[in-house]
């Protein structure tokens, strides 16, 4: 049986306010943590970004907020400035009715944003650990009367490198808060985290929801880096698309593909986290009257897209994260109906595709792309399809008038036909076939067959490979400057970073701050080498140019580092 907002005691007014945004019930997660939290219990909710998590802390730290403190009553960690922003944005949505004043504090934002609005009064904090922690140590952050603190995507923080920062931050506040884990994994280091500082936490496990949906057929593509537009210009012509996300790895990739999509011929709008609020609802609405087939949007961007008749998950970019693919695909197969997932990926991404394969635990199978013969055939069948509706119409009085005087010129009726269609499909579909080369795969090494045996692999996987793995355990890293530059593993790329040993740094100061400013998850880096004056990290290719992009950002403590290819 569900439940229904009014029935979890909260306040009238957050009732209200979630009513207004269209909630009709809460959702699971909701349902089981907001009487735990109104309650005061500690708790751990084991829930990804899609559950509704956010309201399931928001809304009774909002119960529990008194208007007019003169201090901090709620602290919320997030792993990235993108979560931060986005939590703070809910629970002001959220607590539009209580007058809550929300402040987000991340990195890469000037501290004079920041400290005057701390100065003026807040009531809720959400922030990034390393920023929390600037704050703290410049003593403008006093968290020594919070209430609530929130670790939200607590597994994500611990794999970049902030679990110190965590601790450190969690033992400036009162024994007495109540604390909120959120996770959607549940890792030893998370246990012990919540074992050391949570008070007899009660658990939250979402009936682990299918980690992928069975009314979703996935497949793959193995196509070179520079032609996958090649390769999504041929599936948008043979696959009966209703209405497809596609999704890029960066929010400029949206745009390009979008442009370069209008070049060939094919409509499609980007979701960029850079549209304001109006412009994402006008883009969200023509996509969800089917004006506009196609949206190219990365994740964050599609945070809290809530369409339920999503055709088509298109991966044009893989996402280095098993979990964020099946988020992905989640968002098509819904509401009874079947729903295709397709992704491209390149020789190198292969060993990322058995990772996924594995953590799904379900076979991705590998498609050849369509090939001109088959492209010039589904033309023909739309064309002969578009054909049948007027021949069934029977209203094509004036052209039967043209035919008539034609056979009546001598011409075969089967020809007049034949002339007629080919017309038709030059004004129709006309555009060029895109060309795409041939794929050279890496064969695998000899003696190095799949570890993993079931997904085991005409790819091609090798141990070698499976050895990139993102989620690598920490520990795992070399720590001293012993690496030469032939260890350096395949598929990584070595940068090099201008800082090392005589600046104090460590390896959770490297990866905390390339993951954070990079915006990639902090598992996905490689060998990381601390030297006298310099870092060598080892980065998957698929992330060095977003990893490169952001150099002038990185900063460690106070030093800005420069990061470039060693
Ligand atoms: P979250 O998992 O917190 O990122 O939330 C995902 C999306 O679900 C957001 O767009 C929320 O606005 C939406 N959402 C949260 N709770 C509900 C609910 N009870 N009913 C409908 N949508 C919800």
């Amino acid at each position: 049986m569900s439940t229904r907002f009014e029935e979890l005691g909260l306040h009238d007014h957050l009732v209200q306010t979630v009513a207004e945004l269209g909630y009709q019930e809460p959702t699971p997660i909701q349902a089981a943590m907001i009487p735990q939290m109104l309650g005061g219990c500690d708790v751990i909710g084991q829930a990804q970004t899609g559950t509704g998590k956010t309201a399931a802390f928001a809304l009774p730290m909002l119960h529990n907020f008194t208007k007019g403190c003169h201090h901090i009553q709620g602290l919320i960690l997030a792993p990235t400035r993108e979560l931060a922003m986005q939590v703070a944005k809910s629970m002001e949505q959220y607590g539009a009715r209580t007058g809550v004043r929300v402040l987000a504090v991340y990195g890469g934002q000037a501290y004079f944003h920041q400290i005057p609005k701390l100065k003026q009064g807040v009531d809720i904090v959400v922030g990034t650990p390393g920023r929390l922690i600037d704050l703290m140590k410049q003593k403008k952050l006093d968290l020594s009367r919070v209430s609530t603190v929130v670790l939200d995507e607590a597994d994500e923080m611990l794999s970049m490198g902030f679990v110190e920062d965590i601790q450190i931050i969690l033992d400036e506040t009162p024994a007495e808060r109540q604390t909120a884990l959120f996770s959607a994994t549940l890792p030893p280091d998370i246990r012990r985290l919540a074992q050391r500082y949570m008070n007899d936490p009660q658990s939250c496990t979402l009936a682990h929801k299918q980690l992928t949906v069975e009314t979703v057929e996935q497949r793959h593509y193995l196509v070179n880096e520079f032609d996958k537009l090649a390769a999504l210009t041929r599936l948008f012509e043979t696959e009966d698309i209703a209405s497809a996300l596609v999704f890029t790895r960066t929010r400029a990739a949206t745009g390009d593909l979008v442009t370069e999509l209008a070049q060939r011929g094919f409509t499609a709008e980007a979701l960029s986290g850079d549209l304001s609020q109006e412009a994402r609802t006008r883009v969200l609405e023509r996509f969800r009257n089917n004006q506009v087939k196609v949206l190219a949007a990365t994740d964050v961007a599609a945070r809290g897209l809530d369409i339920d008749d999503i055709s088509h998950v298109i991966n044009f970019d893989l996402p280095p994260d098993p979990e964020v693919y099946v988020h992905r695909i989640g968002r098509t197969g819904r509401a009874g109906k079947t729903g295709v997932a397709l992704s491209l990926i390149t020789p190198k991404e292969r060993w990322l595709m058995g990772k996924i394969e594995r953590f799904t635990r379900q076979r991705v199978p590998r498609h050849t792309l369509p090939t001109e013969g088959d492209i010039v055939q589904k033309r023909q069948e739309k064309l002969m399809q578009r054909m049948q509706v007027w021949l069934n119409r029977g209203r094509c009085k004036r052209e039967l008038e043209v035919a008539a005087s034609l056979a009546e010129e001598g011409h075969d009726p089967l020809d007049i036909a034949a002339a007629a269609m080919r017309l038709a499909q030059k004004e129709g579909d006309s555009r060029p076939i895109a060309q795409i080369s041939k794929v050279v795969e890496p064969r695998p090494k000899m003696g190095r067959a799949n570890p993993q045996g079931r997904f085991g692999d005409r790819s091609g996987y090798t141990r070698a490979q499976g050895r990139r793995d993102y989620a690598r355990p920490r520990g795992g890293r070399p720590e001293g400057g012993h690496m030469g530059r032939d260890s350096q593993e395949k598929g990584m790329v070595r940068l090099s970073l201008s800082t090392g040993r005589s600046h104090g740094i460590t390896v959770s100061h490297v990866v905390g701050s390339l993951a954070h400013h990079a915006d990639i998850p902090g598992r996905a880096l490689g060998r990381i080498s601390i030297q006298d004056n310099r870092t060598l990290v080892d980065v998957p290719e698929a992330l060095v140019e977003q990893v490169l992009a952001k150099t002038g950002n990185y900063r460690i403590g106070r030093n800005q580092v420069q990061v470039r290819r060693a």
